[in-house]
């Protein structure tokens, strides 16, 4: 049985157990389903023809017996020198001290490891006595934790393989694997593992690439039909004078895009179905607008709506928006971590007793504490950072709002409707009229005079700018310090004829939202930031926006960071301070002086980085996969939707025995089976 603990395979003790917990796999089908992630092949090359500093193997024979050296507890180094073709290698083990006796002089081995091509040395991280046999098998690599060596895990997957394999069963009906030519399940299993060339590799993994998909398509359709089927009964009918009288006042006309998706989400409000809508725009394309929009027509039906956000800066800036937005019209209210005490109390008060009618706030909203009395609409603003879990909460709760999520990462409309199944999709992909394009300069280098004279320049005019700093990797510690070297730097230039402030992560809430509004009334003109003023951040009077190291940014964020200015009537800059060492850095500057358009951006990035890199995924809430990868694979992921599209709507996965394994599976699965039960 393949659900078994992996303690039934050969060689597994309780320690590599626990270990191989670490890396997730509990159960035989955890371990022969753990893929490589990419394979050795024993190939000699000329050592001429290695690469210094890169992986090798080597062939040669021993011209001396190995010496070795002991230090420290346990640690050695072995050393020997090896004939290959004309020259002396010198080989070194580290910490394999066993090896000495099996290495004799005379003795043929093959070795790979590190090669340095100065010294004509191989740090060996493999050997085995003997010649490399071209025909040796394609190993795999697989990915590992410091607990378990490579060796280890390639003896217990194979051991699996040998003792298992054979209780795999295909899943997919036949006349699919017909249709695509993909090898039976079995089969491709073991290439997987052991390939016997890369053709049949190749086979293995689109069977396996196309069946992750399959699934994870069937799952998110399978859901959202549930979804709709589950929530019959919620239409909200709207008051249509009052909306368009709301709508009228507004400043601004709609533009065709907003107009488009708002009959969009007002059509899934008024139909009986839960609406779960994602709208996608550029920033500053009116999103939150148009959802302003139907949080109204939601109070309108005398229910609460409520805004969600990632950072409490956001939710203040929403707060304030939406309080002089529906002045009159609805009672708005803010409520985050920061909000204490007797005033939290009061207000989680008055929002149980229906007195306000939204309620922002960041995503700490769901907690257990916070009882709404009738809550019609939910706004999510950023979408990744919503979940199944936060929507379960709300159910829980007995509420099944409509909800709309809210995404300013422009993701290609065609790859968005494939890889949220379960979601509807809204794009605005228009900007409001009367938008000066930002203009985006690329500087090579540092921050210069001329640089901070075009700041002074655009605050003598009555502006204000950003200036983002250098970006350390991983380091939060040291984006800070940072910062603050570069606000002090530039305050010793500006003040104190400018007033220059700085934000940062570690600054307290008060602290940051004191800095924002300080920014926000023009106390402040220059503002020294990392990127925590990324997302939503409103300022319109501010036009210029100064990236430092921004070659280290996605362009995506470069972009997102840009549409901090442009957002008032004046003409704004842009200016990326970047020494792009490679190709693809250069193009990414250059892209981001060209256009101004998140969507095209978006397009342009995707080739750019290609399969595996997409900008931004992991923000963006994209699914991940272990197999295939959505961007390069977005083929087999279009034909999976299209063929999970059909089983779902003819209800076959249900009726069709052919479906039953594909079934057995996606039941199984925690968020179908919490639908289903619920
Ligand atoms: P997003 O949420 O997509 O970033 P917002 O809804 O915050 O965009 O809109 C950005 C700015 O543009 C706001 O100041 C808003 O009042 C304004 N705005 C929104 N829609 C329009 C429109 N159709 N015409 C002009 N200005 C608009
Ligand atoms: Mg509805």
């Amino acid at each position: 049985m393949l659900n078994q603990s992996i303690s039934e395979v050969k060689g597994i003790g309780e320690k590599l157990q626990a270990h191989l917990h670490e890396l997730g796999l509990f159960t035989i089908e955890d371990l022969l389903f753990y893929f490589p992630y990419r394979y050795d092949t024993y190939e000699i090359k000329p050592l001429t023809e290695l690469v210094h500093n890169e992986k090798a193997t080597i062939e040669g024979v021993l011209t001396s017996e190995p010496s070795i050296n002991f230090y420290g507890k346990k640690k050695s180094r072995l050393t020997m020198t090896l004939q290959v073709e004309q020259f002396a290698v010198k080989a070194v083990m580290f910490n394999r001290s066993f090896a000495k006796k099996q290495l004799n002089k005379g003795d043929t081995i093959t070795a790979t490891g590190k090669w340095d091509q100065h010294r004509l040395q191989i740090t060996v991280s493999q050997f085995k006595k003997g010649e490399a046999k071209s025909q040796d098998p394609i190993q795999p690599v697989y990915t590992l934790k410091e607990s378990v060596t490579l060796l280890t895990l390639r003896k217990v997957i194979k051991a699996a393989l040998e003792e298992y394999a054979d209780e795999v069963e295909e899943i997919l009906p036949e006349e699919t694997m017909l249709t695509y030519k993909l090898p039976d399940r079995k089969q491709a299993l073991h290439q997987m593992h052991y390939p016997e060339s890369p053709l049949m590799l190749k086979h293995a993994k689109r069977r396996f690439i196309y069946e992750e998909f399959l699934l994870f398509q069937l799952k998110m359709q399978l859901l959202r039909k549930l979804h709709r089927e589950s929530t019959k009964g919620n239409a909200q009918n709207y008051d249509n004078d009052r909306l368009t009288d709301f709508v009228q006042t507004l400043p601004f006309e709609l533009t065709g895009a907003q107009k488009r998706s708002l009959a969009e989400i007002l059509k899934d409000m008024k139909s009986p179905y839960r609406m779960n809508r994602l709208l996608q725009g550029d920033v500053g394309s009116g999103k939150t607008a148009v959802a302003a929009i139907g949080l109204y027509a939601s109070i309108t039906t005398g229910k609460q709506g409520a805004l969600m956000v990632p950072t409490e800066i956001l939710a203040d800036q929403h707060y304030h928006s939406l309080k002089e937005m529906f002045a009159g019209r609805a009672n708005v209210v803010l409520l985050t971590g920061s909000v204490k005490g007797k005033k939290r109390k009061e207000i989680l008060r008055s929002i149980i007793d229906h007195e306000v009618d939204i309620i922002v706030g960041t995503h700490a909203l769901i907690q257990d504490e916070v009882d709404f009395n009738n809550l019609g609409f939910v706004i999510v603003d950023e979408q990744h950072r919503f979940g199944v879990k936060q929507r379960r909460t709300l159910r829980d709760k007995g509420l099944d709002p409509d909800v709309l999520f809210m995404t300013a990462t422009p993701i290609p409309r065609t790859l968005a409707i494939t890889a949220f199944g379960d979601m509807d999709v809204s794009v605005i992909d228009e900007m409001p009229a009367g938008r000066k394009p930002i203009d985006t300069y690329w500087i090579k280098g540092e921050m210069t005079n001329r640089v901070l004279a075009f700041i002074q320049k655009a605050v003598e005019g009555g502006h204000q700018a950003y200036v983002i700093c250098p970006l350390i990797e991983e380091s939060d510690q040291l984006d800070i310090q940072n910062a603050v070297d570069l606000y002090h730097q530039i305050a010793s230039v500006y003040e104190p004829n400018i007033s220059v402030g700085l934000m940062h992560g570690r600054l307290h809430n008060d602290e940051k939202e004191e800095v924002m509004k300080c920014f926000a009334e023009n106390e402040l003109q220059v503002l020294v930031s990392t990127t925590v003023v990324e997302v939503g951040v409103n300022v319109p009077n501010a036009t210029v926006m100064v990236i430092h190291d921004a070659e280290r940014f996605g362009l995506s964020q470069l972009h997102q960071l840009r549409g901090r200015v442009g957002r008032g009537s004046e003409q704004s800059y842009c200016i990326l301070l970047a020494d792009p060492k490679g190709d693809v850095g250069k193009e990414r500057m250059r892209i981001m002086t060209e256009t101004n358009d998140g969507f095209e951006l978006s397009e342009q990035d995707l080739k750019l980085r290609g399969p595996g890199d997409f900008f931004g995924r992991k923000q963006s809430g994209l699914p991940e996969f272990k197999v295939g990868d959505m961007v390069h694979d977005y083929r087999a992921l279009e034909t999976a939707r299209q063929d999970a599209a059909e089983i779902i709507e003819n209800d076959s996965l249900i009726k069709d025995e052919r479906f039953k394994a594909l079934r057995d599976i996606i039941e199984q699965d925690e968020h179908v089976n919490g639908e289903i039960l619920d």
